[in-house]
């Protein structure tokens, strides 16, 4: 039986993921604002950015003086999304603390999103692995692959299990540190997270397997995020407002919404380490950067409850 955590991390993924799939561009000092703001509140780990090519995502063309930013407040782990060997060269360059790769179980998304076949992104991995093992490891990055569309995928429908299971032996053989799952289209319902979960770790061992990234497609984000809880899953990525998508994933809704992930945990006795207060105030940097954009969360709508007594 999974020991549930007393203390969870959860990992902010807005200014990569959310913004990534907003139409308009954040400029960068609200974008460094919003992030000295997370940290305020309490948030250790952001994703903030990818280093892909600016043409394809004019959103996170300044990724690199982001990372040096975020790289000043102390304790933050400075997460960024790296697509091949390039972007890990960039990425060390830049100073992270950890990249994040993704993989797409569904080989049809993965060529729609990467454009590379799953022998492909599986050679990439390698040499991501020999890159970083050349760096002295007191300055070696955490080297993530997040399992993509793990749960199903809008464009191949059910994603079989033992095709999860296959690719997680490889990328472990292929010296990944960490592998999350990641519900990219929101597909996942509560008792698949948990089976999943379980044969993953079985496969790739325990001590890999710590995160999750969860869309609130169908509403059943919260259910998912909870039922990887009791898995004793320990990293939730979600998205301040629930801003996120996928372009490769038409009809995919944001990621889960940090405040109401926040409240859940909060309210449950788990420590997040947040103040909720300061991280809704957080919300202002949003609607000041990307004001056109339409922010979710039920927390931020309905208040804290009169209640309401934080874990911490
Ligand atoms: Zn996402």
């Amino acid at each position: 039986m999974a020991i549930m955590k007393d203390k969870i991390l959860v990992s902010e993924v807005g200014p990569r993921d959310g913004l990534q799939n907003c139409a308009g561009v954040m400029p960068t000092e609200i974008k460094k604002q919003w992030i000295q703001g997370l940290f305020d509140s309490g948030v250790r780990e952001i994703e903030v950015g990818s280093f892909v090519p600016p043409k394809l995502l004019p959103q996170l063309a300044d990724t690199g003086e982001i990372v040096a930013y975020a790289g000043t407040l102390p304790d933050l782990t400075v997460l960024a999304l790296i697509p091949n060997l390039r972007g890990a060269q960039n990425a060390l360059e830049a100073g992270v603390d950890a990249v994040t790769l993704p993989l797409s179980a569904s080989e049809t998304h993965s060529m729609e999103n990467l454009r590379q076949t799953h022998d492909q992104v599986v050679e990439n991995v390698k040499a991501i692995r020999a890159l970083l093992d050349s760096v002295p490891p007191d300055q070696r990055p955490r080297f993530e692959v997040g399992v993509s569309t793990a749960f199903g995928c809008s464009l191949e429908g059910n994603v079989p299990e033992d095709k999860v299971l296959r690719l997680s032996e490889r990328l472990v053989e292929a010296g990944v540190d960490e592998l999350g799952l990641s519900d990219t289209t929101g597909y996942a319902q509560p008792l698949q997270v948990k089976r999943l979960i379980r044969k993953v770790r079985e496969v790739a061992g325990a001590e890999r397997v710590k995160s999750v990234h969860l869309h609130n497609t169908y509403g059943l984000g919260m259910a998912n995020a909870f039922s990887a809880y009791e898995e004793g899953i320990e990293v939730f990525d979600s998205s301040q407002g629930g801003l996120g998508g996928c372009p490769a994933s038409p009809g995919a809704s944001g990621n889960i919404v940090t405040e109401d992930l926040v409240y859940m945990f909060e309210r449950m006795g788990v420590d997040t380490g947040i103040d909720l207060d300061r991280l809704m105030a957080c919300r202002k940097f949003l609607q000041a950067g990307l004001p056109d954009e339409e922010l979710y969360g039920f927390t931020p709508n309905a208040g804290l409850p009169i209640n309401f007594q934080p874990s911490h």
